[in-house]
Formats: C-alpha cells, structure tokens, sequence
C-alpha cells in the first residue's frame, strides 16, 4: 500500500483500477514493408474500424447534441470511402510502404489540396482530412482515441493534463483524476469539477506504468490517493464512496425548490459550462440557467479555427436544449493556460498579464467577428447574451460594443433574425472592480470571475501549485472589490452576479447574499448543493 497527499479539486471518493495516461505525440516512421497483402488489409480494417467508431459517434451525438453537431462524423465516414483518398493509401503500400505512413502522405497530400483552394468551405476540410487519417492510425497503432484503453472505467492517472487534454476525455471512462503536478484552480481542475469526478492535485507522486490495473482509491474530502490500499481500508473507503453517493442522491429532493431563504431573500442559481455536452448536467441539476458559457473551449484541441457555422451549431444547440433559460455565452478566453497552436501566439514571460482574451479579440477582429456572427444568428434560438473577459477599461468595453454594432448590422443586411441580447462584463481584474461605476454604465450585467480576481489582486498566479496553501480565496482584499462591484452594478440597476469558482463556496453563500449579488453561476455538480446553502439560511 502506498499513500499520497495532494490538494483535492473535487469533494467526492472514487475506488477503481488505476491507469497512467501518456501524452499522445507519437512519430511517424517510414519503414519498408515486404508483406504488401498484409499491409493492405490491415489499411482496410483500419479504415473499417475508423467507420464503425464513426457510426458510433454519430449516433451517440446525435442523441446528446442533435443532428447539427451529429452530421460531421457522417461526412467523416463519407471521406473514409474516397476513391482517391483510398488510392492514394493504396498505392503506398503496394510501393512498400508501411501503412501508418501511407496514411500520413494520403493526410499530407490531400490536406494541401483543401488548403490551397479558393473557396472557404473547402480549405476548412483540410482539418477533416487530418482528422479521419489520425483516426485510422491510432487504430494502426493501436492508441485509443481518448488515451484509455480499458472498456472499465479508470483512476487516471497523469503527470500533469492541459485544457486540451482534458476536454478530450471521455467522462464515462473517468471515476477520478489524480495528477502529480497542477494547481486546484487551473482549468483542468474546473473541467474535473464541471465533471463531477473527485480529483487530486499536486500529489507529488512518481507513477509508473507497473500501477496500471491496480486497485487504487481517491479521497478527495482528505485529498489522498491510496494505491492498494489494505483491505479494511479499502472496505471503509467503499462504504465511504457509497455514502458520497447517498449524500449526493439526498440533494436530488431538492430539485424543483426554489433558491430562497428562510427570511425570503432569492438568489439565481446558474451553472457554467465548456462544452455543448455539458447542458445535459445543466438540466439534470436543474440550474436556472447557464451563467458562463467558456467559448475558448470549442477552440481547444482541435487544428484550426471552429468555422462560424460550426460555432453557431454549437451555440444553437446549447440555446434550444436549454429552452429559453438564459445562457451567458463568454466569447473567446484564449491565452495563459489555454493555448492553441493555430492561433500562433508567441511565447511569452508572464502569459497571465499577457496577450489573452479580449486583448487578442480587439487584436485580431477577424477572429472575434466570427465569433459574434455566430453568436447573433444562434440568438434566434433562445435567450443569449454574451460578456467579455478581462476587462480593464472604458474604451475596451466601448471599442467592444463598436463591433457587436458592425456585426449586427451586416447581419441585419444579410437578413438573419436575431434575439434581444444582453452584453455584460466579467469583472475579473481589479481594475474592472475599481472602474465599476464607469463600466456599469455601459453594460448590462456584470459577472464576477473571482478566479482571476484573486489572482490578480493578490498577485498569486493561479497556476503555481506552490502558492496553494498561501493563497487564501477568502481575502478581505477580493470580498471587498466583489462588494464594490455588485454596490456600483445596483446604482445602475444592473445585475451581478458571479461566475469563477468562489461561487460554490458555501461558507461564503450567506456574505455573497448579504452582498445582494443577484446569481452565483457554478459547476453544474454544485448547483444543488449551493440551493441548500441558500435555503438554509434562517435570517438576515
Ligand atoms: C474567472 O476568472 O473567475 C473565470 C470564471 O474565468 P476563468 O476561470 O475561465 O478564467
Ligand atoms: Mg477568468
């Protein structure tokens, strides 16, 4: 039995097999083959096991996300019986080469094609090339999609898992996330908690591939992960899990109740999310609405741009699957932890002050008006309204809000109905809370990114895990700028609410009303355990 602490992200026991993921960069080589037959039939049960998987998708999509977000594993299966693709494979095999490097010439070749013709639909395929051919060789390699191999759902294992890493998991194959490294407030860390999985941080551990397949356990209430654990402690960590569960299932009944307080005080209780997915545990926790919808993540993982109608799909989806409910869509965050390739961003000392978010949009208009073109044309389907991140100034709201104009005028133009929709701010720097007398009367709402505020107010960068234990999210410091912030958005009548993660924090729930702030938006695992903390409140 080995015994580990880690800082703990998610308040829940997991007991299962444990599996060590590794990053998937693997190479390419190019060898010569003699077998040609045998090469050319494992291409083709490549290619057939690629088509199944896809069948699979689709059907999977199409029930959890609709027929929109469905369609692209279709046109994939479709590419995979290309004549020419095929040939191309083909005939660098019958030339001795070994399969995964045919299909990476059939990629190459075939994505230059897309990429340099003329017209935007078609040069957009190139990704879909790339993406059908890396299909078929993990399958020749045999790599799974996901990066776990079992059928059985795993304790996975990681040195450290980004943004993009994580997005990819398949959250049925999950029963908890430990890593060696990482801090609790990282994005990774909100992603295990959106999932409700109990995860572990900062462990310190040093995993070997000897751990796969053996019985381990998370206890996230004392942050420790127990690889073999003796059998008396692992019987009590099983009926310590089922009473998590218990507790869990218990909250269930109050689902339907109202976010009110004893003396009468009422409070929105939304939930955010980073995936079109993810609104299936928005409605089932019976959240009010969705309060930050992070937009960067349909850029993560991916190889180039999400096009404006792959956007507005993923946007449409989410409004109709939430029914009118209000969803505050954030536009694009990208930067700091976030990191995507294709937008080619330089390295940088200090990426958290860098070029992230709302600098890069205003940079880099081409980029952000695509992103509200899709957001203005879903808005037809629901209550959207849209906030932007890291916010520091007047002008930047106003030079925003000269955009947003643009945008809908040349919709307007082109004929697409649009809903009302609101444009709010996140209140994630300091100098936003400072200037929110200014800002809020410029916007609709506010929403308070507390994640970043404490980062940035307490100069603590929310990545560094050493800076865990000295970090304290409840500083006077940061409840002072909220109380500021929610005091100057009611002089204008706005409303405010708050998004980063110090919103499901329920020793705070009964300061955070005293406040009056207007909606606490959190994982979508805690909504109901946040209307408790509200409904047992007595009095004021
Ligand atoms: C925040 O900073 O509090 C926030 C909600 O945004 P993110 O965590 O995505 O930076
Ligand atoms: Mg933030």
């Amino acid at each position: 039995m080995e015994r580990y602490i880690g800082k703990s992200v998610l308040k829940g026991v997991a007991v299962g097999r444990v599996f060590c993921y590794k990053k998937q960069d693997y190479h390419i080589e190019k060898t010569e083959i003699t077998d040609i037959d045998g090469e050319l039939n494992r291409v083709k049960e490549a290619i057939e096991a690629a088509k199944t998987q896809l069948t699979a998708l689709y059907d999977k999509a199409l029930t959890s996300v609709g027929e929109d977000h469905a369609m692209i594993f279709d046109i994939h299966r479709m590419m995979l019986e290309d004549d020419d693709y095929l040939e191309v494979i083909e005939q660098a095999v019958k030339d001795g080469t070994n399969a995964e490097y045919a299909v990476e010439m059939a990629q190459e070749q075939f994505a230059q094609l897309f990429t340099s013709m003329d017209d935007d639909y078609m040069k957009a395929r190139a990704v879909d090339i790339k993406d059908i051919s890396q299909r078929v060789i993990r399958i020749l390699l045999g790599i799974p999609e996901d990066g776990v191999p079992t059928e059985e759902p795993v304790i996975l294992i990681a040195d450290d898992l980004t943004p993009s890493e994580t997005v990819k998991m398949n959250r049925n194959k999950i029963l908890a996330f430990v890593t060696v490294r990482g801090s609790s407030n990282s994005h990774t860390a909100i992603l295990a908690r959106s999932m409700n999985l109990p995860a572990l941080v900062n462990t310190k551990m040093k995993p070997s591939d000897d751990w796969n397949g053996k019985v381990g356990v998370v206890d996230g209430f004392n942050g420790e992960f127990i690889l073999e654990p003796e059998k008396d402690i692992l019987d009590e960590m099983i009926l310590r899990k089922n009473q998590w569960v218990a507790d869990l299932e218990a909250l269930e009944a109050l689902k339907g109740k109202e976010n009110v307080t004893g003396d009468g005080r009422r409070v929105d209780i939304f939930a955010n999310i980073g995936k079109v997915n993810d609104v299936e545990a928005v409605l089932e926790a019976d959240a009010g609405g969705i309060g930050l919808f992070r937009s960067e993540f349909l850029y993560l993982g991916r190889e180039s741009f999400p096009t404006e109608d792959e956007q507005f799909a993923s946007y449409k989806t989410v409004l109709e699957k939430m029914g009118g409910k209000k969803v505050v869509i954030r536009t694009l965050d990208i930067g700091a932890d976030k990191k995507v390739d294709y937008f080619h961003l330089d390295p940088e000392e200090n990426p958290a002050l860098g070029y992230r978010a709302i600098r890069i949009c205003l940079d880099r208009p081409e980029i952000f008006m695509t992103q509200l073109r899709a957001i203005y044309r879903a808005s037809a389907y629901g209550k959207a309204s849209i906030m932007f991140p890291m916010i520091v100034s007047v002008e930047e709201v106003k030079r925003t809000k000269e955009i947003v104009e643009q945008v809908k005028g040349e919709l307007t133009v082109e004929g697409y109905p649009m809903g009302e929709v609101e444009l709010g701010i996140m209140v994630e720097t300091p100098a936003a809370a400072l200037l929110s007398d200014k800002l809020a009367k410029e916007v609709d709402f506010f929403s308070i990114g507390t994640n970043d505020l404490t980062q940035y107010t307490l100069a603590v960068d929310r990545q560094n895990q050493k800076l865990e234990s000295t970090c304290n999210t409840h500083h006077p410091a940061v409840l002072k700028l909220i109380e500021m912030t929610v005091k100057n958005g009611h002089k204008v009548g706005i409303w405010v609410g708050i998004c980063g993660e110090l919103a499901a924090d329920t020793d705070l729930t009964e300061t955070f009303l005293d406040m009056g702030v207007d909606e606490l938006s959190v994982s979508p695992s805690s909504v109901l355990k946040v209307r408790k903390a509200v409904r047992d409140i007595k009095t004021n």
